[in-house]
């Protein structure tokens, strides 16, 4: 098949602007891209076609020697006229030309080989966020306290000041890439791009890595910090310490470090958000007769308590005040709840026992109890 002049491939006058070539090309490569015209062989060549014709007239040494000696003149200069392999040219100004035009970023992989128009660049890349869990005991998690962790993190090598590079060495260009950070295979017509794995897309690579980090540009260190737990946390919680974590990359920032806090169990007290319970034991006289008792808060203070007469077992009473600050305000406390457990005696002298007797005698002790209604419990 005779090829078509470039200029009737692109619709423009010998004497066109680059300008012109440029709008016109455009024109036509979003009209016949083969992302619009999937599986439609005569899109692809006209695609191809208008794409070799630009290739050539943006190119003003191309394009006079075109003028001149027509496709011959082409013949070993590589790109257009040996076939249309090889888009570097074209996408030379690939960001110019398709700038509003999302669709080519995918089809190319961004960028054209050797063009390096839209080449990845190898960003900064904030650290990773480390987590620690702290096991705190219930009453450190209540009243506050501060607590030395340790633990391990990347943070920036300081013999090569996080650039991987041996001091006094730079970097080279990619052998496996060439510099662009991409390498391409064929899938037909047209070649597809993925980053280089040699270089991760930076397109450059160390030449004499540091000795320190092996190039990584970070080295793990042993941190120790002290974190204040604030009174009132719950378990579960997570407290958030910023810039604690991993170091970043390529001049990212740090990650953060989150603590996430294990309450243990006490052995007498259990809480729910700022209250606490306990359960506190009485004996049939003191339940009976009414008392008052004095019980240990979680701080160990003795605080009074008045056991009414009459008190059954599993009775619940309030010690305002006596439990736990809350965690966004100190000054406010939550209750102390205490859940009465009236003790039977088990081992009675026999003075006791004959007291008990007369005391069942008194009292008329019921020998065919009814069953308690169940909402009474
Ligand atoms: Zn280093
Ligand atoms: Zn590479």
């Amino acid at each position: 098949m005779a090829k078509r002049d470039y200029y009737e491939v692109l619709g423009v006058s010998k004497g066109a602007s680059k300008d012109e070539i440029k709008k016109a090309y455009r024109k036509l490569a979003v009209k016949h891209h083969p992302d619009k015209n999937p599986g439609d062989k005569k899109a692809e060549e006209l695609f191809k076609e208008a794409s070799e014709a630009y290739e050539v007239l943006a190119d003003d040494k191309k394009r006079q020697t075109y003028d001149q000696f027509g496709f011959a003149g082409l013949e070993g200069m590589g790109g257009g006229g040996g076939g249309a392999q090889d888009f570097s040219s074209v996408f030379r100004d690939f960001g110019d030309i398709f700038g509003d035009f999302g669709i080519f970023d995918s089809f190319f992989g961004g960028g054209g080989r050797g063009g390096g128009g839209q080449r990845r660049r190898s960003s900064a890349v904030r650290g990773s966020d480390l987590r620690y869990d702290l096991k705190v005991p219930f009453k450190d998690a209540a009243f506050g306290t501060k607590v030395e962790v340790s633990y391990n993190r990347s943070v920036q090598c300081e013999s090569c000041s996080g650039h991987g590079a041996e001091p006094g060495t730079g970097k080279k260009t990619c052998p496996g890439c060439g510099g662009t950070g991409q390498v391409r295979r064929s899938s037909g017509f047209f070649s597809i791009a993925s980053t280089c794995p040699n270089c991760n897309g930076d397109g450059t690579i160390i030449e004499s890595p540091c000795k320190t980090c092996r190039g990584a540009g970070r080295v793990e260190k042993h941190t120790r910090i002290k974190v204040t737990i604030p009174p009132g946390i719950e378990n579960g919680k997570r407290i958030n310490i910023p810039g604690q974590g991993d170091a970043g990359k390529n001049g990212g920032p740090p990650g953060d470090l989150y603590v996430f806090i294990n309450v243990e169990p006490h052995e007498y007290y259990e809480r729910d958000g700022a209250d606490l319970y306990c359960v506190i034991p009485v004996d049939i006289v003191q339940a009976s007769l009414g008392t008052e008792i004095t019980v240990p808060t979680l701080e160990n203070k003795r605080v009074k308590l008045k056991i009414p007469a009459g008190t059954q077992n599993g009775k619940i009473l309030r010690l305002r005040n006596e439990g736990i600050p809350h965690l966004n305000n100190a000054n406010k406390r939550g209750d102390l709840y205490i859940k009465i457990k009236v003790d039977v005696p088990t081992k009675l002298s026999s003075k006791s026992k004959d007291l008990l007797k007369e005391l069942g005698e008194l009292e008329g002790s019921n020998s065919s109890p009814q069953p308690v209604p169940l909402r009474e419990l």
